[in-house]
């Protein structure tokens, strides 16, 4: 059966194949973008609660490609990740963000330091060069240790040993802030929290997509003020992500939330237009 009919049991799927061809494509092309100067970051303000204010910004790499226009992260960090790129991915976007971070600050006297969240990925938690290149790219640009946070997602701590803990504990003690990002989507131990190096908490998206319902469901409701809770008691700090509209930013400031992030406040957009909010508010 194998030979006569070689080809049954093969489907012709041109658009995998097409799909195929672009992510090798892309992968291929990785390197010679990143020499090329083919990533820039985009900034998204992370805003307090309390009044509004600007408290820092994420930095989010995206991939100007020559033929494929704007990619996203999404479409080439695993990428990225998979053939090692990222360390010097990400090395290049922890240098350019923080040099942008120290100007910022350099030219905003009167509104308190504004912070900068860096994105790592796995491989760069795993990467022995982490603690070394950070304190090298904090010393070079002047920025202090503690303006700095350095965003992980759950998932890749979950089930961490102290191996890999070491490096965050180092940088942890350096006095840079260590976020758990997309707090919520893996299999939180809220009582692991206790043993990581983290000093705030990233609420994911789909927490506050849950509340775009009216009214929201109250069980929700009970989640997050739960959360809030439990890492107040821990002296974490929680940041909101997603926040689109002002009447879930209103129920996550009475949920005791810190921090927020979201369409509502601004997009992810270039370094002039954070500036311009963050002066805003220094008036
Ligand atoms: P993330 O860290 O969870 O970043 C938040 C994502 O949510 C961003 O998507 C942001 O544009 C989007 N977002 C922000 N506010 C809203 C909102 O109100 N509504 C909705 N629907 N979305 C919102 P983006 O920029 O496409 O980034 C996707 C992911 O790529 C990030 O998720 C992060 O995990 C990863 N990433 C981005 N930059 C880097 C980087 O420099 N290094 C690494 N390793 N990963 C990065
Ligand atoms: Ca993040
Ligand atoms: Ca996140
Ligand atoms: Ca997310």
């Amino acid at each position: 059966a194998k030979s006569a009919g070689g080809n049954r049991f093969e489907i012709a799927d041109p658009e995998a194949d097409a799909r195929a061809i672009t992510r090798h494509g892309l992968t291929t092309a990785l390197p010679a973008a990143l020499e090329r100067g083919e990533f820039f970051i985009e900034y998204q303000p992370l805003v307090h609660l309390g009044d509004g204010t600007v408290h820092g910004a994420e930095a989010l790499v995206r991939w100007c490609h020559p033929q494929h226009g704007v990619l996203g992260p999404d479409q080439f960090i695993p990428l990225a990740e998979h053939t090692g790129l990222i360390v010097p991915l990400g090395r290049w976007v922890l240098q350019e963000s923080v040099r942008q971070a120290r100007y910022w600050q350099e030219r905003h006297s009167d509104g308190g330091p504004l912070r900068i969240n860096v994105n790592l990925s796995p491989t760069q938690l795993h990467h022995p060069g982490l603690v070394a290149d950070t304190v090298d790219v904090l010393e070079r640009s002047g920025l202090e240790p503690g303006a700095l946070c350095l965003e992980v997602t759950e998932s890749a701590l979950i089930g961490a040993n102290e191996d890999l803990l070491k490096p965050l504990r180092q940088l942890a003690e350096m006095g840079v802030d260590i976020a758990l990002d997309d707090f919520g989507t893996g299999y939180s131990n809220l009582a692991n929290l206790r043993r990581l190096p983290v000093s705030v908490l990233k609420l994911d998206r789909s927490f506050t997509q849950g509340m775009q319902r009216h009214p929201a469901d109250p069980v929700d409701l009970k989640i997050v003020e739960g959360i809030v809770t439990l890492a107040h008691s821990l002296e974490l700090a929680v940041t909101v992500e997603g926040v689109e509209t002002g009447a879930q930013a209103e129920q996550l400031r009475e949920l005791g939330c810190d921090t927020a992030q979201g369409w509502y406040y601004a997009r992810p957009g270039p370094p002039d237009k954070l500036h311009a909010l963050s002066m805003a508010d220094a008036v």
